[in-house]
């Protein structure tokens, strides 16, 4: 093992300190001594290292990181697009970054206007009446709009409304906020392409139902063209219908939410908006809704008065905060960034590109990995794994295999409609050459898996660790050192 490979704690040496300001520093009056009774009396159980130890310890492991700015990410459903380093000079201003956010309004004009504007361009983007900026991630804007839904009922008195309604397909985090936001799932069925049933759905549309939980495109990527019909039908029975933003990407600027029929939503401003993400954030999951649910947003709120300034409202009607403050302000700038530096015009090129380099990999290696739903996808697609079963290389094994040439693991597993799922999305901002590269390491990965399967099992060998026991690090996670040396003993 090299030596910045090892634990800060196992650099330890006793005595040996990062820095210690000198006693005599040419006459200048040094820091007066802590006073004796605020000095801790046992040692604190932390690394003794010097500084240059440090700084090689973090460099070295951050040049492991693997990360959009270092290679190819085809993680489906993620967008892992590349974030023009612009968006972090802005969100970096000082005039920005040192407000207080319980500074008055009066004197943070520039940073509501600028929250205004963004959600005023969201709703444009959107088809839908208003947004809040407030909540701090794609899951907490579902738990937001599903309260804003249930609000939305109780407040008109009708209040056997609980269910929701979640296709088979939905990304786990659908239900989890219907649970959360104290509603019951109710499950409906796709169709072998992917789409929601018609038909599975009309029965469970009783007066019972809060509403449904979709995105379009779907979580296998193709576009549900029975939308109008499936929005009528909810609407007809008295729901709401919640669009989960995680797949905008490729409708921007092209097709609207709100005018497929959609009264709530939330954008994950990390993913189709460009702020780096993974590792647990930042984002932001701002919420739209339709006219009729304007006043049920979160407080605070952020509006234009007659004479063009800027004041920050709360509402009795609102649902009250989701929040502190403004949400996580610094992605929010990030996603102003990115719309104005891309305009009106080129807003509109998103979804085609990222829907062209999607269906250019998915149609340059449909004759080596099983591609169980045939025809256009969005911006993304799920293989069911190698073609040939026969080798017993599973796509765990492709994944693995993926790294040792340099890309990230498409998303594996989900969705749970496949055994041997393998969802990939290219985004738009990757160049030809690079979708070149990654479909001939696929094809190779396919080539080898019939030829050497040992081989593709056992990788990767060009990764730090190849196999790590998953089901222990999650059940058994050792997150400190102390713990380390207790497991040791
Ligand atoms: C990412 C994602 C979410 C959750 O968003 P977070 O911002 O990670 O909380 C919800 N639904 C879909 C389809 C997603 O891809």
């Amino acid at each position: 093992m090299k030596k910045y490979d090892k634990l800060i704690f196992e650099l330890s040496r006793p005595g040996r300190t990062g820095y210690q300001l000198p006693a005599d520093n040419y006459g200048v009056d040094a820091l007066s001594e802590i006073p004796a009774d605020l000095l801790r009396k046992n040692a604190p159980e932390l690394p003794e290292v010097n500084e240059m130890d440090v700084v090689r310890h973090y460099t070295n492991l951050s040049n492991k990181n693997f990360g959009v700015d270092t290679g190819f990410y085809p993680l489906g459903s993620c967008t892992m697009k590349y974030n023009p380093k612009i968006n972090e000079e802005i969100a970096a201003m000082p005039e920005f970054a040192s407000l207080h956010p319980l500074q008055p309004a009066e004197t943070a004009q520039g940073a509501l206007e600028l929250y205004y504007n963004l959600q005023q361009a969201l709703a444009s983007i959107s088809g839908l009446a208003e947004f809040t900026l407030n909540p701090y991630a794609g899951a907490h804007g579902e738990l937001t709009g599903l309260m804003v839904m249930r609000q939305y009922h109780i407040s008109r008195g009708d209040t056997k409304r609980t269910k929701v309604i979640v296709p088979d397909t939905a990304h786990g985090t659908n239900p989890a906020s219907a649970m959360v936001a104290g509603l019951e799932v109710v499950e409906v069925k796709s169709k072998p392409n992917g789409s929601i049933d018609v038909e599975d759905l009309r029965p469970l549309l009783d007066d019972s139902v809060a509403g449904i939980m979709m995105t379009n495109p779907n979580t296998v990527g193709m576009f549900e063209t029975e939308i109008l019909e499936i929005a009528d039908l909810v609407h007809k029975a008295g729901g709401l219908l919640y669009y989960d933003g995680a797949n905008l990407n490729p409708l921007l600027g092209k097709v609207r939410p709100g005018d497929m029929g959609f009264d709530i939503m939330h954008i994950n401003l990390h993913k189709t908006f460009s702020t780096p993400h993974g590792g647990g954030g930042p984002g932001a999951g701002p919420v739209g809704v339709a006219a009729h649910l304007v006043d049920l947003l979160p407080n605070p709120r952020v509006r234009k008065g007659d004479d063009g300034r800027f004041h920050v409202d709360t509402d009795d009607r609102s649902l009250g905060n989701v929040s502190t403050f403004f949400g996580n302000f610094g992605v929010l700038m990030k996603a102003y960034a990115y719309i104005l530096s891309l305009g009106r015009d080129n807003i509109r090129n998103v979804g085609p590109m990222a829907t062209l380099n999607a269906n250019y990999i998915k149609e340059s290696l449909k004759d080596l990995y099983k591609l169980p739903i045939e025809g256009v996808c969005k911006h993304e697609f799920v293989f069911d794994g190698l073609a040939d079963k026969s080798t017993g290389v599973t796509t765990l094994n492709v994944a693995k295999r993926l790294l040792d040439f340099g890309f990230h693991a498409p998303t594996i597993y989900f969705p749970l409609l496949f055994h041997e799922s393998m969802m990939i999305e290219p985004t738009e901002t990757e160049s030809l050459e690079t979708l070149d590269e990654f479909i001939d390491v696929m094809r190779r990965v396919a080539r080898e898996a019939a030829e050497d399967p040992d081989m593709v099992k056992a990788a990767p060998v060009t990764t730090e660790i190849s196999h790590p026991d998953e089901t222990g690090a999650a059940k058994n996670p050792v997150l400190s050192y102390r713990q380390l040396k207790a497991n040791a003993k």
